[in-house]
Parts: structure tokens; C-alpha cells; sequence
């Protein structure tokens, strides 16, 4: 199925998505940059939008994962999960401190509580 695409990464400029774009393509994979030119066009609704989504086709999902996690493991999307015990039901913790990282995101600094076991985690412990 050449017709389904999965975003693998997401890029606040579309200065850094190129430089991954152009390792992938280097490899053999096809790679989409959705919002790039969104983006470029104004910066500033990089947040607002999500920033620039790094598509491959979702047959390539996995090859295209492993070239990005060999790069920098940080930059891919992986499913959020409880540190404790894995679930997927968690909701942002919403204090002063996650307003201001809301303000000024920085990458994957939320603070998340597990709805079913009631532990506290951040998206970096998260696996
Ligand atoms: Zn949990």
C-alpha cells in the first residue's frame, strides 16, 4: 500500500526536517514534509499548527524509525505510555510550570498523570 503515510517526526522549522529528510532519501525512502511550507511561510504558527510532520509511507515506517534512532532517538514520535505500568490513559498535568512550558514548549517536558495507577511522569521517562 504506497498510499498511507505515518508521520515519524515532527520539526519546529523546516531547516532540521531537510536535514533528516535528506539522510532518509539518501537511504531510499520517500520522504513527505507536511506544514513545511505553512512553516516557512510564518515560524511562528510552527506550534500552533504542530510544526513540520515528517511523513514516510507507512510500508517504510519502520526502516525510515531506525535511520532517525540511529541519527537521534529524540526526535521520533513514540507512543506516550505510563513509566509505572504502560498504560496509554493519562492526562497533562496542568500547573503554573506546564502553562509557561504550554508558552514556551519545550520538547517533551510535559508532566503526565496516569489515570490508572495515579503515577506522575514526563514524556522523556515515558516509554
Ligand atoms: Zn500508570
Amino acid at each position: 500500500m504506497k498510499d498511507s503515510f505515518t508521520t515519524i517526526a515532527v520539526f519546529q522549522y523546516s531547516s532540521e526536517a531537510q536535514i533528516i529528510k535528506g539522510k532518509l532519501e539518501f537511504e531510499g525512502i520517500t520522504v513527505f514534509l507536511a506544514d513545511e511550507y505553512t512553516v516557512d511561510t510564518d515560524p511562528m504558527v510552527s506550534n500552533a499548527i504542530g510544526g513540520v510532520k515528517l511523513q514516510v509511507y507507512t510500508e517504510q515506517t519502520e526502516v525510515a524509525k531506525s535511520i532517525v534512532r540511529a541519527i537521534d532517538p529524540n526526535l521520533l514520535i513514540e507512543p506516550v505510555l505510563c513509566s509505572n505500568c504502560k498504560s496509554s490513559n493519562f492526562s497533562l498535568k496542568m500547573n503554573i510550570k506546564n502553562l509557561f512550558l504550554k508558552l514556551i514548549p519545550v520538547n517533551g517536558k510535559f508532566e503526565y498523570n496516569c489515570t490508572d495507577c495515579n503515577t506522575n511522569f514526563k514524556a522523556a521517562e515515558a516509554l
